[in-house]
């Protein structure tokens, strides 16, 4: 079976790297805030050019405690997609603002612009970016619409480590970007991990007293807070599988550029490349295909493992139907939930694997 994911023929160097780096944190005795945690803060900052990164227990916190640290609450409203994981929508909820549903680009899955502008109301304190499937593109009009509207321009990275528009990473762009490393995300580290990356010095601070149950020194907490920690094992991990994202998203990018020009099939349509590479960092690559089912089982008959994100768009979730939307509906969501289709582009998939998946693709049959 070629799998979605295939963590077990990742690199023997990078195996041993990991063992040692969890070895180093065993013998270290500090298992919580300590060193590891502090370092690989530094380099995912460094890595994605801005100031200050903070470390929480996953990316739904990183989410809440960004939107938290802007004191965006109850009564606010924050425009997202509606095409996305349901962690962006209840990080919101949790938040206690109201999420407000945009439609998407149909050849992108990104968010619409004039969408958003459609879902405006003097409540709106943010607009909240997906970049989904790992890509961050257009980034200059978002960044301008938001400041002219005199609102936050948000970013939930969860599936774009290492994605840069115009030369400027994803996460920088706007008052923050949140990050996942749950262990399938581009970087990911063996269990629940997320971050925060910022400009700004006011909500790092802010970030790191909520995610560390209120505390600004020993025993003192002006602020109810969380228990939201990311632990010292993993951020060694981190930094261990930071060393190989570069290489490992080059790769998902080959892998891409391959099935963008081989696949032939008039049945099966991915989405549109971005101008630039550099823009997309495939964490999904993802076909649309009007009989998505049929096509699901013909690859599993050819022992081709596939996923769909997102079957059921955010706003069809029974936890979700009460919230605002674009006036003009979302069709464009609701036609890629029936459509998408996510076929196997992990770094490391070979090249024998791939020509598998470009012929069962080509030979698809109605
Ligand atoms: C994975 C993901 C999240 C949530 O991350 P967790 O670490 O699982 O909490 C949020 N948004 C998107 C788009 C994701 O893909």
């Amino acid at each position: 079976m070629i799998r979605m994911n295939d963590f077990a023929s990742e690199p023997a160097e990078l195996l041993q790297q990991e063992v040692a780096a969890c070895e180093r944190v065993l013998r270290s005795g500090n298992f919580i805030l300590g060193n590891e945690l502090g370092l690989f803060e530094e380099r995912w900052a460094r890595f994605c050019g801005v100031k200050f990164c903070a470390g929480v227990g996953n990316g739904t916190e990183a989410i809440e405690l960004g939107l938290r640290a802007l004191e965006i609450g109850r009564g606010d409203e924050v425009i997202t997609t509606a095409m996305t994981a349901i962690p962006t929508v209840f990080a919101i909820i949790h938040a206690g603002a109201t999420p407000v549903f945009a439609d998407i680009d149909p050849e992108t899955a990104l968010l619409d612009l004039q969408s958003v502008k459609r879902c405006m109301s003097p409540r709106t304190r943010a607009v909240l970016l997906v970049h989904l499937y790992g890509r961050a593109s257009g980034m200059g009009d978002w960044t301008a619409f938001c400041r002219d509207a005199g609102i936050h321009l948000l970013e939930d990275c969860a599936q774009a480590h290492g994605a840069f528009c115009d030369d400027q990473s994803a996460g920088s762009f706007g008052a923050w970007g949140a990050f996942s490393f749950y262990p399938t995300k581009n970087l990911g580290a063996r269990g629940d991990a997320g971050a925060l990356i910022t400009n700004s010095e006011e909500i790092d601070a802010r970030v790191r007293t909520l995610r560390n149950l209120g505390t600004t020194k020993r025993n003192e907490h002006p602020a109810v807070g969380w228990n939201s920690r990311l632990d010292e094992i993993q951020a060694a991990l981190l930094s261990a599988r930071l060393d190989w994202l570069s290489q490992f998203n080059a790769r998902r990018q080959e892998l891409a550029c391959r099935y963008s020009a081989e696949i032939k099939s008039p049945l099966i349509r991915p989405l549109r490349s971005p101008a630039s590479t550099a823009e997309h960092v495939y964490h999904l690559f993802v076909v649309r295909c009007s009989e998505r089912e049929r096509l699901a089982s013909a690859l599993a008959d050819s022992q081709i493992e596939t996923l769909v994100h997102y079957p059921i768009p955010v706003h069809r979730q029974e936890s979700c139907t009460v919230f605002p939307r674009d006036p003009n509906g979302l069709p464009h969501a609701e036609a890629h939930a029936e459509q998408c289709l996510s076929i196997p582009c992990h770094p490391q998939l070979r090249e024998d694997e791939v020509d598998l998946i470009i012929n069962a693709l080509n030979q698809f049959k109605l």
